[in-house]
């Protein structure tokens, strides 16, 4: 028997060709969509709407099957931290941040990374595999219906580089923003990268959604070093893919640059003059973020004063710039900076690295 196709992680356009190909018609597509990302309902013979042959043909051929949560970690701050075991034995990492009007949700868009960005936890483990839709837009089913309150907004700052897993994210973007599934706004799901140039070009076809970009230095020789990737997609070449992503949208937009703020490494008012020289005369947005140690790491968090004075110089300068308010750090769970030491016995593998709480 072939193995049944798993349809949760299918965007609408995917559904609408299925139910085609079962000769039904398109709105079957926006009533499976509702079932299962609006009211979570994920076994074919609940789904009243469908007669019983449509649901026996649908059970013959597919599943609906979110990935199971491995283990859960609260913090104080109510930041919440989940370890998810994939089909192949893989762990990933997805937490979700409340604040006082929103609840973000962090996904991660593969298992380990293959870039290796000296400050990142998961760099340092290298690169396991990529998650198919079903396995990114599972976490957003997880985070909805294990956990009462919806998720109002996605960032993919989770584990891995979302624009080296394209195909698979852009569908699981498309579920987030369907009007029948989670109707999430451009403004309200956030692509995170370290620069995939040629990916960031194809992105502004292929999608609306808000993105960041991991810059984390003002220039090439230091970018080369913390940011690998950069010797292949040097800075002005990613600056150039940011204008022309601005630029193909009417609307108002701006893309938000990420600096990690690395004790003695990328942190002195030069750098800062730098930066505000590289950014100038285009709608980006600053977000500061204090380094997260993990072990392993020899870095080490700016200090306080020198994390200020840096964005003070960078408010002066005319540049919105914020400094992002690290959450997370009682449960090891800081976004983006997922993994910490690893131990896992799953498969016999080496995948998950996590402290005991
Ligand atoms: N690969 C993508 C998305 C995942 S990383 C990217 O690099 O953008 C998400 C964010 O977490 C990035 O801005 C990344 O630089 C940041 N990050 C990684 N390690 C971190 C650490 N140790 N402390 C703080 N932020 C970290
Ligand atoms: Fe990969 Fe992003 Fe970590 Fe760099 S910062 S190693 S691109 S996950």
């Amino acid at each position: 028997m072939s193995k049944k196709i798993n349809l949760l992680g299918y965007s609408f356009e995917s559904l609408k060709s299925f139910f085609s190909e079962l000769g039904e018609p398109e709105y079957r597509a926006k009533q499976l969509l509702s079932w299962i990302h609006q009211k979570g309902v994920i076994d074919f013979d609940n789904m009243t709407d469908f007669n019983k042959d449509l649901r026996k043909k649908l059970n013959s051929v597919s599943i609906i099957k979110p990935p199971e949560i491995y283990k859960e970690y609260i913090s104080d701050e109510g930041t919440k931290k989940y370890l998810i075991k994939l089909d192949s034995g893989s762990i990933i990492e997805m937490v979700i941040i409340p604040e006082k009007n929103r609840r973000t949700l962090c996904v991660s868009s593969q298992a380990g990374c293959a870039l290796q960005c000296t400050f990142c936890a998961t760099g340092a483990q290298g690169f396991d595999q990529d998650l198919s839709s079903d396995e990114i837009i599972g976490q957003m089913w997880l985070a909805n219906f294990n956990n009462n309150k919806p998720i109002t907004n996605v960032v993919f700052m989770g584990m891995g580089e979302p624009l080296l897993n394209y195909d698979a994210v852009i569908e699981s973007a498309k579920i987030m923003k369907h009007q029948n599934s989670y109707g999430l706004s451009r403004k309200r799901i956030t692509i995170s990268t370290s620069g995939i140039v040629p990916k960031i070009n194809k992105l502004s076809r292929d999608i609306d959604v808000s993105l960041a970009i991991s810059l984390h230095a003002p220039d090439d020789k230091l970018r080369d070093e913390i940011v690998p990737i950069n010797k292949k997609y040097p800075i002005k070449q990613l600056i150039k893919a940011c204008k022309d992503y601005l630029s193909h949208f009417e609307s108002k937009k701006n893309i938000t640059m990420e600096y990690i703020m690395i004790d003695g490494v990328n942190d002195s008012i030069n750098h800062a003059r730098k930066l505000a020289v590289l950014l100038s005369n285009v709608s980006f947005k600053i977000n500061l973020i204090p380094f997260n140690s993990f072990s392993g790491s020899d870095y080490r968090r700016s200090k306080e004063s020198t994390m200020k004075s840096f964005k003070k110089y960078l408010i002066e300068k005319g540049f919105i710039t914020t400094l992002r308010v690290t959450r997370g750090d009682g449960v090891d769970a800081a976004c983006g900076q997922l993994v910490g030491e690893l131990s896992n016995t799953i498969k016999g593998k080496n995948l998950i690295k996590h402290r005991s709480i």
